[in-house]
């Protein structure tokens, strides 16, 4: 891929918790408008990999490059700003309030933040823009229902409403599915293969199966070492890969 197909990439990036080095000189490129999931098998790194793209830790060697530019060592809160969006890591819904509301807060957020509160037609389209979104992860019966009395599998759509308030250029999930019942599992899937239509999207998922359908791109962690990186056919015949997931 060139570097304009590119929209973040790692360049060997490790990190270090004391003694004990939890990536060593990552270096992949994820491709725009893709689906890439990072998997590999429980301790590999991937969670670690994951806090480096969301910037919610600092790498202790390499770099991040995002959209050509050099991020590494921003704060977590800089990442939002330039178009970097997590779900899944800490739960950021109002329970009391209904899942109209909580998107139609987060909408209100991304608008203050840039200053568009001063353009009428930004806030008066908000609420009609909250049920876009719920509408985009199929929670527009929901919109009246308080976040606390959704199902499990409803909040955590609930939550990626919120995520694409601020419009993301890039959408990051850790294991979005954990937790899931089968049919809450499988819509979610859907879901997110549909979020990539119009954005790029990295899932972090330790269930090798559960990505391989959906995915454009394949990273395979391992003892924090990149093990093989590809498309799912790709990976699927890697004798590595086979080696590390026997069994599972
Ligand atoms: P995965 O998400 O693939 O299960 P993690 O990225 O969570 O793996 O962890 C990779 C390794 O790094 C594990 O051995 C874990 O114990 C270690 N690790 C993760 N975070 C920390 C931390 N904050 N301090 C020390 N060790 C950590
Ligand atoms: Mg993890």
């Amino acid at each position: 891929a060139s570097t304009h197909d590119t929209l973040i990439e790692t360049r060997n990036v490790s990190k270090r918790f004391g003694g004990f080095l939890a990536l060593k000189d990552i270096s992949v490129r994820i491709p725009r408008g893709k689906l890439t999931s990072i998997i590999g098998p429980n301790g590999a790194g991937k969670s670690t990999y994951f806090n480096m793209l969301s910037g919610a830790h600092t790498p202790s060697g390499g770099q991040v490059i995002f959209d050509g530019q050099d991020i590494t060592g921003l704060k977590p809160h800089d990442f939002a700003h330039i178009g970097i969006a997590k779900s899944f890591q800490i739960t950021n819904l109002f329970p009391r309030f209904t899942a109209l509301e909580n998107v139609r807060i987060a909408l209100q957020a991304h608008v203050s933040r840039y200053g568009l509160w001063r353009k009428r037609s930004a806030l008066a389209g908000l609420e009609e823009r909250a049920m876009d979104l719920l509408r985009t992860v199929g929670l527009q019966d929901r919109a009246r229902h308080r976040a606390h009395e959704l199902a499990h599998g409803q909040q955590r759509s609930l939550e990626i409403a919120v995520a694409l308030a601020a419009d993301p250029k890039l959408l990051l999930m850790d294991e979005p599915t954990a937790g899931m019942s089968p049919e809450e599992t499988r819509t979610m899937m859907h879901l997110i293969r549909e979020l990539v239509e119009a954005r790029t999207v990295v899932l972090v998922e330790h269930k090798m199966k559960m990505v391989m359908g959906i995915s454009d791109r394949i990273v395979v962690l391992h003892h924090g070492e990149l093990l093989a990186e590809g498309t799912p056919d790709d990976i699927r015949s890697d004798e590595q890969v086979k080696r590390v997931y026997l069994g599972q």
